[in-house]
């Protein structure tokens, strides 16, 4: 995004939302939660808040509806759960956490995640409960199209507890007018979603690039069989989507705690809290932090 298309009050909300999010997660471990827990937390915090493409504020399909995926894996054990084009429950990360706790499946997609959601108590919530005006503005100006290039917004959140467990969550609309059935990264374990002993990753970009790159897998293998530092393998798997045309960041962290956000957008919504470091958040790649990179 640019500065051009955030109005002061769009941004302070933004930002607003990132340090709701971080409190949320940060309570969370505080209280000696695990790294699911805080994740689910703070991504549920997120698909509240307007401002991002996730829950209530999430981008239009092309038909004008709203189709929402999410994933969660706890590196720890490896379990792992998602939805996709799920249509009424008001926090998909927490069904995608029902999927993998309560199904022995790893994801459920379209009108079947939609009845297993009645079966959950989860809270279920009209489509249109989940349109906001900007959106619809944003779905007229786009004509309805679908736009690799278009801003994205989805949201995610990694963390590491004291038991040095890692988690990964991220919950998303997708991208302005997709078709009908479209999937992106974001549900899919390995893509958009990945975490295991060594690495915990949620991406946000042109999914069907992150797709295409198996992104968080990627990064994960590189570090765990590599041996490549978090960061490096992470900007070579962002290096490597740019030259095939796409773009976007990934927000992650390694067992040894050093959390790597990195992006090749001129921005990306990012935060960052952990024990004794206060929490901070930046949206524009010009806004100098020493814990994130662009490239
Ligand atoms: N990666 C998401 C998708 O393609 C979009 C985003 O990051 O905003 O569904």
């Amino acid at each position: 995004m640019t500065r051009a298309n955030l109005d002061a009050a769009a941004d302070a909300a933004t930002r607003a939302g990132l340090r709701a999010a971080l409190d949320a997660g940060a309570a969370v471990l505080a209280g000696s939660g695990s790294a699911l827990d805080a994740v689910a937390a703070a991504v549920a915090t997120l698909e509240d808040a307007p401002s991002f493409n996730a829950g209530r504020g999430a981008v239009f399909t092309a038909d004008g509806t709203v189709e929402l995926d999410a994933a969660i894996m706890d590196g720890a054990s490896s379990r792992a759960g998602a939805v996709a084009r799920v249509t009424r429950t008001r926090h998909p990360v927490a069904l995608a956490r029902a999927v993998m706790e309560r199904t022995p499946h790893v994801m459920l997609a379209g009108v079947g995640a939609d009845a297993f959601a009645l079966t959950t108590g989860l809270e279920q919530v009209a489509n249109d409960w989940f349109m906001t005006d900007e959106r619809r503005r944003q779905w007229h100006e786009a004509g309805a199209t679908f736009d690799r290039a278009m801003k994205y917004g989805t949201v995610g959140a990694v963390a590491r507890d004291r038991e040095g467990r890692l988690a990964a969550a991220t919950s998303t609309g997708g991208v302005t007018g997709k078709k009908w059935g479209r999937i992106g990264d974001s549900p899919v374990i390995g893509a958009g979603t990945f975490a295991d002993d060594h690495v915990a990753v949620s991406a946000t970009g042109s999914g069907e690039d992150f797709l295409r790159a198996v992104a968080g897998h990627e990064i994960g293998a590189r570090v765990r069989l590599g041996g490549e530092p978090l960061g490096a393998a992470a900007r070579t798997v962002l290096t490597a989507i740019r030259a095939a045309g796409g773009a976007g960041g990934v927000i992650a962290i390694g067992r040894d705690g050093l959390p790597v956000l990195t992006f090749t957008t001129s921005g990306m919504y990012r935060g960052l809290v952990g024990d004794g470091v206060p929490a901070d958040v930046a949206i524009f790649a010009d806004e100098g932090r020493a814990w994130s990179t662009t490239f």
